[in-house]
C-alpha cells in the first residue's frame, strides 16, 4: 500500500535532528517506490519526486522543524500542487455544450445525470443527450436517470448522422430554452481507433465548450494511456474522477492530470444523482498519503506553534489545563472544523461546546472563580460550590455543569486514546 510506504519513509526521518541531503535522498527513493506501488505512471512519478526534491531542498525553516515535518509538509503541499491546487470548475456561458467522453463503465451516463442535478441546482436548465448508440440499453439508462432527477433527455436515434444530431438537439434548446446541454457519448472497454475517429467527428460536427474525460478512480497505470489518447484525438478540456467512494488511493488522478494538464473539475463519491463533489485537491492528496485529513491537521498545529504545550497524561488533567486545551483549539480554528479533521473523535467530544472569543472568556472566567484545589479535582464540586462559582464568574450553574461536562468527556477520550497510543490529547495532532 502507498500509506503505509510513504509513512515508513517518512518515519524514517522522524527523530533525527536535521535533514541531509542523503536522508532526503534515501526518503524520496522510498516515495518514488511507493507510488510506483500505487500504479502511478513511472513518468509521473518521476517530475513529481523532482519537484519534491527542489522545494524540500529550498527549504530555509529546516533548522526548527523536525525532517519528519518538513517531508511530510513538502510532499503533501507538491501532491496538492500536482492536482491542481485549488478546486476549479468549468467556465460557463449563456449558452453551454459539455461532451462527456471515457472508456465503457467509467461512469460517463451517471455523471451525465449528475452534473444535470448539480447545474439545476445552481438555477440552470440542462438537456441531457444520450447520444450513446453502441449500446441499446445506455439510452434508456440515461432516460431513466432523467426522469428520476427531471431533466428532460434527447435520445440519438440509430444511424443518425451527426448533422441531424446537432440539428435536433439545438432546435429543442430554443423551444425549451435549455442553456446546458450535456452529451453522453459512447464508450469501448478498450481505446479503439474506430471509437476515437466518430467521437472526434461528432465533435467536429457539434463544436462543445468543454470535452470532459470521465475516468474511473480505480483505473491504476491505464489512466494515463486512456487520458493521452482521448486527449490527443478528441481534444481534453477536463477531467472528472469516479468512484472515488471506493477505496481507490487516486494515483490515477495523478497520472490523468500530469499527462493532459488539464484540471480536474469533480469528484464521483456515489452511485446516485446526488453523489458528486467538486475536487478538492488538498483531500486527495491526504489521501494518496494515506492520511486524513490528519496532515492539515499537523500543519495547522505546527503553525500555531503548539508542540511544546502538550499535555500531561488524563490523570493528571486539571481544569486549567482543560482550559488552554480550549485556548489552543481557538487558535488553530473552529472547535467544530478541527473535530471533523480527527477520526473518530468528533462524536466523543461534546457536543454544541461552543469554542469563540466570547465562550473562552466566560470559561477563563469560570476556572478564575475557582479555588486551587477545585480547579486540580472538580469532583469536589458540589451544588453550593457551583452555585458560588457561577455567581463569582457571572455566568450560570448550567454553563459550569456543560464545562464540567465536557471536561469529564475529555478526560475519558484522552484516557483511552493513551490505552493505544501512550499520548495525550494533542498527541492525536502529531500522530
Ligand atoms: P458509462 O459506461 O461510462 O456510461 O458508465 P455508467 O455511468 O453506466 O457507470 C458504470 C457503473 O459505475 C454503474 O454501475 C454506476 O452506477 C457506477 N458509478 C458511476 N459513478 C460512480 C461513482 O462515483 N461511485 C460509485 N460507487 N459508482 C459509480
Ligand atoms: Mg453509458
Amino acid at each position: 500500500k502507498l500509506a503505509g510506504r510513504l509513512q515508513e519513509a517518512i518515519d524514517r526521518l522522524r527523530g533525527r535532528g536535521r535533514i541531509t541531503e542523503e536522508d532526503l535522498k534515501a526518503t524520496l527513493r522510498e516515495i518514488r517506490r511507493a507510488l510506483m506501488d500505487a500504479d502511478v505512471n513511472l513518468e509521473v512519478v518521476r517530475a513529481f519526486v523532482e519537484s519534491v526534491r527542489e522545494k524540500a531542498l529550498g527549504q530555509k525553516v529546516l533548522e526548527s522543524l523536525t525532517p519528519a515535518e518538513v517531508v511530510l509538509a513538502t510532499v503533501y503541499e507538491a501532491l496538492k500542487e500536482a492536482l491542481g491546487g485549488e478546486p476549479r470548475f468549468p467556465t460557463l456561458k449563456n449558452q453551454n455544450l459539455w461532451f462527456l467522453v471515457g472508456l465503457q463503465g467509467s461512469g460517463k451516463t451517471t455523471t451525465a445525470a449528475k452534473l444535470a442535478l448539480f447545474y439545476k441546482g445552481k438555477g440552470r436548465r440542462p438537456l441531457l443527450v444520450a447520444a450513446d448508440t453502441q449500446r441499446p440499453a445506455a439510452r434508456e439508462q440515461l432516460r431513466i436517470l432523467g426522469e428520476k432527477i427531471g431533466v428532460p433527455v434527447l435520445e440519438v436515434q440509430d444511424g443518425e448522422s451527426f448533422e441531424s444530431i446537432r440539428r435536433r438537439v439545438e432546435e429543442r434548446a430554443r423551444q425549451e430554452v435549455r442553456d446546458l446541454i450535456l452529451v453522453d457519448t459512447a464508450g469501448r472497454l478498450q481505446i479503439d481507433e474506430p471509437l476515437m475517429a466518430e467521437l472526434a467527428r461528432l465533435k467536429e460536427a457539434m463544436n462543445p465548450d468543454e470535452v470532459l474525460l470521465v475516468l474511473d478512480a480505480m483505473t491504476g497505470q491505464e489512466a494515463l494511456s486512456v487520458a493521452k489518447a482521448f486527449d490527443e484525438r478528441v481534444g481534453v478540456t477536463g477531467l472528472i474522477l469516479t468512484k472515488l467512494d471506493g477505496d481507490a488511493r487516486g494515483g490515477a488522478a495523478l497520472s490523468a492530470r500530469h499527462v493532459t494538464g488539464k484540471p480536474i473539475y469533480f469528484a464521483g463519491v456515489s452511485e446516485r444523482p446526488e453523489g458528486l463533489e467538486p475536487f478538492y485537491p488538498d483531500r486527495l492528496a491526504s489521501r494518496i498519503l494515506g492520511m486524513g485529513d490528519v496532515a492539515t491537521l499537523a500543519e495547522k498545529v505546527r503553525a500555531a506553534g503548539l508542540e511544546a504545550e502538550t499535555p500531561k497524561s488524563a490523570k493528571e488533567l486539571t481544569l486549567e489545563d482543560f482550559l488552554k486545551q480550549m485556548q489552543n483549539l481557538k487558535r488553530l480554528g473552529s472547535f467544530s472544523e478541527i473535530l471533523a479533521m480527527l477520526p473518530g473523535v468528533g462524536k466523543a467530544l461534546p457536543a454544541g461546546l461552543q469554542v469563540d472569543d466570547k465562550a473562552i472568556k466566560r470559561l477563563e472566567a469560570i476556572v478564575l472563580s475557582m479555588t486551587p484545589e477545585e480547579r486540580k479535582d472538580p469532583r469536589i464540586l458540589n451544588a453550593s460550590r457551583r452555585k458560588r462559582i457561577a455567581r463569582g464568574s457571572g455566568t450560570s450553574v448550567q454553563e459550569i455543569n456543560r464545562f464540567i461536562k465536557a471536561f469529564e468527556e475529555t478526560k475519558a477520550l484522552m484516557k483511552s486514546l493513551e490505552k493505544n497510543k501512550g499520548r495525550g490529547l494533542m498527541g492525536m495532532f502529531r500522530r
